[in-house]
């Protein structure tokens, strides 16, 4: 096998489009097709990390996602009325730029959909493949507007129900983890400066994160029996329910979901692959490979790890030796956090059988803290 030359990346979210900037900036020709013709996505906030930052840096755009986002101290675990019982304080990756960030979807979105078109990297909207057919030496793909291409290597960073996950590990489905994670963008105190996470609660826990100097976004998890389908009327009552019995900031951030059109509810799902994540000239990346439960906060950073990554070894080696050098690098750091994700939110629904989230959690942050 020869070096990739030419590349297809299906699905323009975080991890796509990280890989289509990656790629093109080691002089690789990329182009993406997402499925989506508005690419759209949620509302709702993420939490990341000085990993996460670290990566987009590699990518020319750390500190355009800082400049998005708010940049705040740390993670801190807090009893039910907002009572600190630990700081676990963010350390930075990548001098002069700040750890534990606040941002919305959209603004991630905007920050990599700008340097896409920055860097004039062709992306078809309201497309898909129809099929995608491994030759050995090349992939031809045909598409649903009806044209075909032929190329090098296909990556797969179709999310959590990706359909090239379906084609080359049919057997791989995601998993409902017995919880879901409720989230609403609500007005922030001012001296707000550390995500919070309030534990104790049977069966869940709750929280929130500064987005901006305005607003914080408030996440609830809990065990959710029987993965009940809520009626969109409901959900802001559903939601409020839930932070019954809060006191503190979250207590009184409470009081503003009101507004069910606003809620966002996610049963939590989960598909870690095995390694290898890829077959042939066809590789999965980001949640496609291993989506996991949002208790680390780790979901975005993974998959731009990912892309920067396969990136790095592509450019590096010839297709099959890059794809086997990415999976050495990246498989049991994804792992990892989805596993552990996985056994935080067992813990909430199993208290019985519960070790030391603090300890835990502070465990993996400081291992992504270390170089991919
Ligand atoms: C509500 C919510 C909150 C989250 N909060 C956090 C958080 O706080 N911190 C964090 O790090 N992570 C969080 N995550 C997880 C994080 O968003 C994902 O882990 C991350 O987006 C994974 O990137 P990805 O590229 O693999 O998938 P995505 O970003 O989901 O991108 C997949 C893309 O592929 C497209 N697509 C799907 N199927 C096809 C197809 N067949 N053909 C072409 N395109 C296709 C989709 O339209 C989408 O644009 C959250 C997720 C959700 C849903």
């Amino acid at each position: 096998m020869s070096k990739a030359r030419n590349i297809l990346v299906i699905g323009g979210g975080v991890g796509g489009l990280a890989a289509a900037i990656g790629l093109h900036q080691q002089g690789v020709e990329v182009e993406v097709v997402e499925r989506d013709k508005d690419w759209k996505v949620y509302h709702v906030g993420i939490i990341v990390q000085a990993n996460f930052v670290r990566a987009l840096n590699v990518l020319g755009i750390g500190d355009a996602a800082v400049k998005a986002g708010y940049a705040y101290r740390g993670a801190r675990f807090c009893d039910l009325d907002g009572r600190v019982l630990k700081e676990l304080p963010g350390e930075t990756a990548v001098d002069g730029l700040p750890s534990d960030l606040g941002l919305t979807r959209p603004a991630l979105h905007k920050v990599l959909t700008e340097k896409v078109r920055e860097l004039g990297i062709p992306v078809r909207l309201g497309v898909t493949f129809e099929s995608i057919e491994d030759r050995g030496d090349r992939v031809d793909v045909s598409f649903t507007d009806g044209t075909k291409g032929s190329y090098d290597l296909v990556i797969g960073a179709d999310g959590n129900y990706s359909a090239a996950r379906k084609l080359l590990f049919p057997d791989a489905v995601p998993r409902y983890t017995g919880q879901g994670v409720w989230r609403y963008n609500v007005p922030r105190p001012q001296d707000l400066e550390w995500s919070d996470l309030y534990i104790g609660k049977d069966k869940g826990k709750a929280g929130y994160c500064p987005l901006t100097p305005e607003d914080m976004y408030i996440f609830a998890v809990f065990e959710e029996p029987g993965n009940p389908r809520f009626a969109p009327e409901t959900l802001a009552d559903e939601m409020r329910r839930r932070l019954e019995g809060y006191g503190g900031i979250l207590g009184e951030a409470a009081r503003h979901v009101t507004d069910p059109a606003l809620v966002v509810y996610r049963p939590l799902e989960a598909c870690i692959l095995p390694s290898p994540w890829y077959r042939g000239r066809v590789v999965l990346i980001g949640d496609a490979a291993h989506s996991a439960t949002p208790h680390l906060g780790q979901g975005a950073a993974m998959a731009i790890e990912d892309a920067v990554v396969l990136a790095e070894e592509i450019a590096a080696r010839d297709v099959e030796d890059a794809l086997d050098a990415f999976m050495q690098r990246r498989f049991e750091r994804a792992k990892l956090v989805g596993t552990s994700s996985i056994q935080l939110g067992e813990w909430e629904m199993h208290p019985e059988t519960a070790g030391d989230p603090i300890e835990l959690t502070d465990r993996i942050r400081k291992a992504l803290a270390e170089p991919v």
